[in-house]
């Protein structure tokens, strides 16, 4: 059993600990939270042992009437390997802590690809992260493309990859987030940021990517063109689609016409907190056009990285090989819609 420590307890943190403690060859050593709010409120409620991140904070818990198991330091001892899911640039501050205890550290996707040895992506390069002391997972747009990339690069060959990602303005709890009444450039430079993500996976892609920013919370929505390096038709490319676990390919007959029914879809499934594992691609939606691949995809920002992270803990620990590890992940979330 891998002894997994969880440092951040927010968004991404409470959805890793819940999606480790489902698997069968690991376990939640404890999780480390800044502040006695709703969230170590529920992870005392989960029985996760609670340690506190910053030690002058400790007595915050005790007055809320919150029980600490320690400093975050005994938690990264004692781990076998440690998630870290705190704000961006937060990882990078952690990064002397968990070199002091040897114990091997993941990293999300608001940190910088040069912080660590690999930036990693379950179905693209899990190989490269084995053994690894200190990965990135990548952010939940780099997630989502290179899912829908690998298959299409191992199959036809890529020669260019164009996205336009219309991103939510913030996670529903973001209040402080925006726009509300506004579409923005976002970022206004071309390309955007998440092309050059996507080659920390992909070194040798070409791949040009626009943002934008709209006024919603559930999911970001891509628009994807790929230039494949063989004519290619859109049924051959479903195909290929389905089989891949993390790839739902929307039917028709569903009538899910946006991020908000692919939600209700979601928690009518009784996902937990309607979470969406699985880039969400419309199958009406693929279409070609010579050697040009065409889609439309929702991704969930909150959770498609939560497989990914379970993942990138079998590569770091040498548990288990790709394969293995994406059906073990698949099989005790329940992935595959
Ligand atoms: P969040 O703000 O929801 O959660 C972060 C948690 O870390 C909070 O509970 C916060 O109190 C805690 N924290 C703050 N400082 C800390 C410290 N020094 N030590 C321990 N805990 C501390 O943030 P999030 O959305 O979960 O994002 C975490 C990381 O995941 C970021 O790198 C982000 O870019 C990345 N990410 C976020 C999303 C998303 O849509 N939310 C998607 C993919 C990746």
């Amino acid at each position: 059993m891998q002894q997994v420590a969880i440092n951040g307890y927010g968004t991404i943190g409470k959805r890793v600990a819940d999606a480790v403690r489902q698997q069968p060859d690991m376990e939640v050593l404890g999780v480390a939270k800044t502040r006695p709010n709703f969230e170590a409120e529920t992870a005392i409620d989960k029985g996760f042992p609670l340690y506190a991140a910053v030690e002058e904070r400790e007595e915050l818990f005790a007055e809320a009437g919150l029980e600490i198991a320690g400093p975050v330091e005994d938690l990264v001892a004692e781990a076998d390997v440690v998630v870290d899911a705190t704000p961006s640039g937060i990882g990078a501050q952690n990064k002397a802590l968990y070199e002091e205890y040897d114990t091997p550290a993941l990293y999300q996707g608001g940190e910088d690809a040069d912080l660590v040895d690999v930036s990693f992506n379950a179905r693209s390069n899990f190989e490269d992260a084995v053994d690894a002391d200190h990965v990135r997972v990548v952010s939940c747009n780099t997630t989502g493309l290179s899912r829908v990339i690998a298959p299409l690069r191992e199959e036809y060959g890529v020669e260019k990859v164009r996205a336009t990602l219309v991103r939510r303005g913030g996670d529903p709890g973001q209040s402080d987030r925006g726009p509300i009444n506004d579409i923005l450039p976002n970022p206004v430079t071309i390309p955007s940021h998440h092309g050059p993500d996507v080659e920390t996976i992909f070194p040798d892609l070409d791949i040009d990517t626009l943002g934008m920013k709209v006024p919603a919370t559930l999911m970001h929505m891509h628009s994807l063109n790929v230039t494949l390096e063989e004519d290619v038709d859109a049924a051959e490319v479903r195909d290929l689609f389905a089989d891949e676990s993390r790839l739902f390919l929307i039917p028709e007959r569903m009538n899910i016409d946006g991020s908000g029914t692919l939600k209700e879809y979601a928690l009518d499934a009784g996902r937990p907190r309607g979470d969406l594992w699985e880039n969400c691609l419309w199958a009406e939606s693929i279409s070609t056009e010579g050697r040009d691949f065409y889609c439309f995809q929702g991704i969930h920002q909150e959770s498609d990285v939560v497989p990914e992270n379970v993942d990138a803990i079998r590569a770091v620990t040498g548990a288990a090989d790709a394969e293995e590890s994406i059906a073990t992940t698949d099989e005790a979330l329940g992935i595959g819609l």
